[in-house]
């Protein structure tokens, strides 16, 4: 029923792996990032422009734009690599990951020779407009609405929980343009909207860690010209669904956490004891499943394939695991030690503790994910 079978040869990246390796190796010399203090949403621009200058962004892309023609394997180990070392990544993340591969697919052709070259470049961050005061769950309920003028749209409307939305460029926002009474998947169009433009307001939220990467973005007459639309008026449900394929399978969605275990694994030392050995197995037995899940999609994404029901699996699982790391990391070690091993295991674990409750919310909650697996399995 799932594909899962086949994960692909990633030996053949080995080259691509020793390079993002070197590159992030110089990044922790020159003190760039401290991996147990930051995540993988953390903005910092200066790193994204230095990946980029190492060509490590948008690399799946044509040359023509900015990229480097690789294959999506060679980008699955760079993303690995980052999320491994603990890398500051948010400027990069969104634009990498769906929002230039989207321009490329659908946007019009002053959007990709515009835009591409410069996120590739790591000089250009993009966040996600979908979610909307009472719209998060059923995106499709989504009221922000753009109306016809001459040569564009004007959109009015609210989008929350924009990550980043106060330090990114361009958000993709997910607009209604179909007149009311349409059908509710009907009608819905993305839209490249740039930031720092008359006609868009950003409010912070502050997470409970008193961070702040959430915002409030409220749009009021805001003009998009025609050519920045992704694909034709109407067009967005099935793009936002097949985008979401590639949000919910990398390896982000299950490494998040990865610093925790490895500074789990540093605190036990070279002597753990029965139940330290036992639960730090099951954990790394846990991630190696969720590599293979995971790098088995990569291909078929490669492969042209659209498995939204497959991404939606290894989210669920995915982010489950994540969550599960502070939990058993706490029981295994006290968080008091001395040692830097220790206090290195303290920093992480207090960090990823406040962030682990969004790991299974962003990106779709559990909830919806399970409803997507049982239509996938044909129960609903
Ligand atoms: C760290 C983080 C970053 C985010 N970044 C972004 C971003 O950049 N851009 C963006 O657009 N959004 C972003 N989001 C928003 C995220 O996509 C939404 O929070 C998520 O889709 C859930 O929507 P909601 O918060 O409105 O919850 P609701 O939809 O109100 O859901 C509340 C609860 O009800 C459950 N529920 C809802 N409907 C059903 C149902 N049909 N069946 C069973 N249970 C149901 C949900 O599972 C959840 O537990 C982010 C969220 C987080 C936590």
């Amino acid at each position: 029923m799932f594909e899962f079978n086949q994960p692909p040869d990633l030996s053949v990246c080995e080259p691509t792996r020793q390079r993002v390796r070197a590159f992030l190796a110089a990044e922790v010399e020159r003190g760039s990032f401290k991996p147990w203090e930051v995540t993988w949403t953390t903005f910092d621009r200066g790193f994204s422009r230095r990946a980029g200058t190492a060509g490590l962004i948008g690399m799946t892309w044509p040359r023509a734009y900015g990229g480097q023609d690789a294959t999506a394997l060679e980008r699955y180990v760079v993303v690995e690599e980052m999320l491994a070392a603990g890398a500051p990544c948010g400027a990069h993340w969104i634009a990498d990951r769906q929002s230039g591969p989207q321009i490329l697919r659908h946007g019009s052709e002053r959007a990709k020779q515009d835009i591409l070259p410069r996120i590739a470049r790591g000089e250009c961050a993009f966040g996600i407009g979908m979610s909307e005061p009472d719209s998060g769950s059923d995106l499709a309920a989504v009221r922000t609405r753009a109306t016809r003028v001459e040569g564009g749209w004007r959109i009015n409307g609210t989008k929350v929980w924009t990550t980043n939305a106060h330090q990114v460029d361009y958000l993709i926002t997910l607009v209604r343009t179909a007149e009311p009474g349409a059908g509710k998947h009907e009608g819905l169009t993305q839209m490249i909207t740039a930031t720092g433009q008359p006609g868009i307001t950003v409010r912070p939220i502050r997470d409970l860690s008193g961070h702040h990467e959430f915002n409030e973005v409220h749009f009021e007459d805001y003009f998009v010209p025609d050519d920045m639309l992704i694909g034709e008026p109407g067009s967005g449900w099935r793009m936002v669904t097949a985008e979401l394929a590639y949000e919910r399978s990398g390896p982000d969605r299950f490494l998040s956490a990865w610093q925790l275990l490895a500074a789990l694994v540093d605190a036990v030392g070279h002597e753990p004891d029965a139940q330290q050995a036992v639960q730090i197995g099951r954990l790394v037995a846990h991630a190696a499943t969720l590599r293979r899940m995971s790098t088995g999609i990569a291909g078929l994404l490669e492969r042209g394939a659209n498995p939204q029901v497959e991404a939606a699996l290894v989210k669920h699982v995915g982010t489950g695991f994540e969550r599960e790391i502070p939990e058993i990391a706490r029981l295994l070690v006290d968080a008091g030690q001395q040692s830097e091993a220790g206090q290195r295991f303290a920093d992480a674990l207090r960090h990823v503790t406040l962030a682990a409750p969004s790991f299974t919310l962003r990106g779709g909650t559990r909830e919806i994910l399970r409803g997507v697996i049982a239509r996938g399995m044909g129960l609903r």
